[in-house]
């Protein structure tokens, strides 16, 4: 056999690891100091009570023989479509319910969608990103070419005529910068893409933490987006399902002609068989009204966070983004210091852990992630040190 060579392309990923090094040898040498970590990327308030209720009433019906439910349709049961369905009507989005494919989550649709794609295609990705995005074309040897996201254009890039592109990946509400592209500016990116018979593919896994109703939670609510885009949700940070996996990508008809439609359901009923009915049923609940007034309470707990630590960072001039519509607070590391000498410096000080913006891309160089995911109490006396630290 002959191993597929592009997997020596892939950068090793040692964001992580290094961080996770870091932190163990300072709290080794320093045992009495309390460490918090404002890095986190996952959620960590529990799943709310009728999503609980329904993964338990589903779980009973797997034990009784006229309800148990064997293999489901690849693609998602009806009854958690229509919900979605329902969810993109709420914000003035018309889908069909055979546009709408149920997931295990958005990072492996974000991965699998690649199997529609021909090999030559050139892939634009802005710069700092997701890595998922870089990682799963390098995987596959496609050319992967760089937008730059900077300062300059508050990390929102822009499409530029002069460069060819098939493939685009776009994130809005962004991770690492929790920048939020409006209405204006996306249709930018849907004219270029339509353009240039480019396909976007949006990552909307953050959507849920919009709250200004005149920004788009849905690349289709922008005028002729049918035509060009794929997009990504998930409920991972939506509501709390990070280790309960459900998620959904949309692929419209009108989409190169229904033909990316058809794709894809055939790529799903050949290398997937669905996610769990117990799962479903869960993820049915989060669209009830019940779940949407539980998942909007713990939403609002990890917004209230943000709002703490943007609070004491403009109290001190210093220079961030997101935050307001994202659970990520993107900024400038104060007096020059590089990503990981700011890493180091807050934890030998104060002993508050983020992410390095570096580890995202070129240009994260020198800016920092915090996320609003830890506690209230955590993240009031994570700003408290912050607060008499940067005075
Ligand atoms: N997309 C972005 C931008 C993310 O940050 C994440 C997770 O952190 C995902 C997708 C993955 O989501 P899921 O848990 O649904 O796989």
């Amino acid at each position: 056999m002959n191993i597929n060579t592009n997997y020596q392309n892939i950068s090793d990923s040692y964001l992580f690891s290094t961080i996770a090094k870091k932190v163990n040898e300072f709290a080794q040498k320093n045992p009495d100091k309390k460490i918090i970590k404002l890095g986190i990327g996952d959620v960590t308030l529990p799943l709310c009570k009728v999503v609980v209720e329904s993964l338990k009433k589903a779980s009973d019906e797997m034990g009784v023989k006229e309800t148990f439910r064997g293999y489901g349709p690849e693609q998602g049961y009806e009854f958690l479509k229509s919900q979605i369905k329902e969810y993109y009507a709420s914000h003035k989005v018309g889908l069909e319910a055979d546009e709408i494919f149920i997931s295990d989550g958005a990072k492996s649709d974000l991965g699998n969608i690649l199997d529609l794609f021909s090999q030559d295609n050139t892939v634009l990705v802005p710069d700092p990103v997701y890595p998922v995005y870089v990682d799963t074309n390098t995987m596959a040897g496609r050319k992967i070419i760089y937008i730059d996201a900077n300062a300059d254009n508050n990390f929102l890039p822009l499409p530029d005529d002069s460069v060819k592109a098939d493939i685009v990946y776009l994130c809005s509400p962004n991770n690492p910068t929790g920048a939020v592209y409006d209405k204006e500016q996306l249709k930018k990116w849907v004219d270029y893409a339509n353009k240039n018979g480019a396909v976007i593919l949006f990552d909307s896994a953050y959507e849920c933490f919009i709250t200004d109703s005149s920004l788009p939670r849905s690349i289709y609510e922008i005028e002729g987006a049918k035509t060009c885009a794929i997009e990504f949700c998930s409920l991972s940070k939506m509501a709390g399902f990070t280790g309960t996996r459900c998620g959904w990508t949309v692929v419209p008809k009108a989409l190169a002609d229904g033909v990316l439609n058809k794709m894809w359901l055939r790529r799903q009923t050949t290398k997937f068989n669905g996610v769990p009915y117990i799962i479903q049923r869960g993820a049915e609940a989060v669209f009830t009204s019940e779940g949407q007034k539980e998942i909007q309470e713990n939403l609002n707990y990890y917004k209230e966070n943000a709002k703490i630590i943007s609070d004491v960072l403009k109290k001190h001039n210093i220079w961030h983004i997101g935050g307001k519509h994202s659970p990520y607070i993107w900024l400038k590391c104060p007096n020059n210091m590089s990503s990981w000498e700011f890493f180091d410096y807050l934890l030998e000080n104060i002993q508050i852990v983020g992410t390095p913006g570096s580890g995202f891309g070129k240009n994260g160089e020198g800016y920092f992630r915090l996320t609003s995911f830890g506690s209230r109490e955590n993240t009031i006396e994570a700003v408290e040190r912050l607060d008499k630290f940067l005075d």
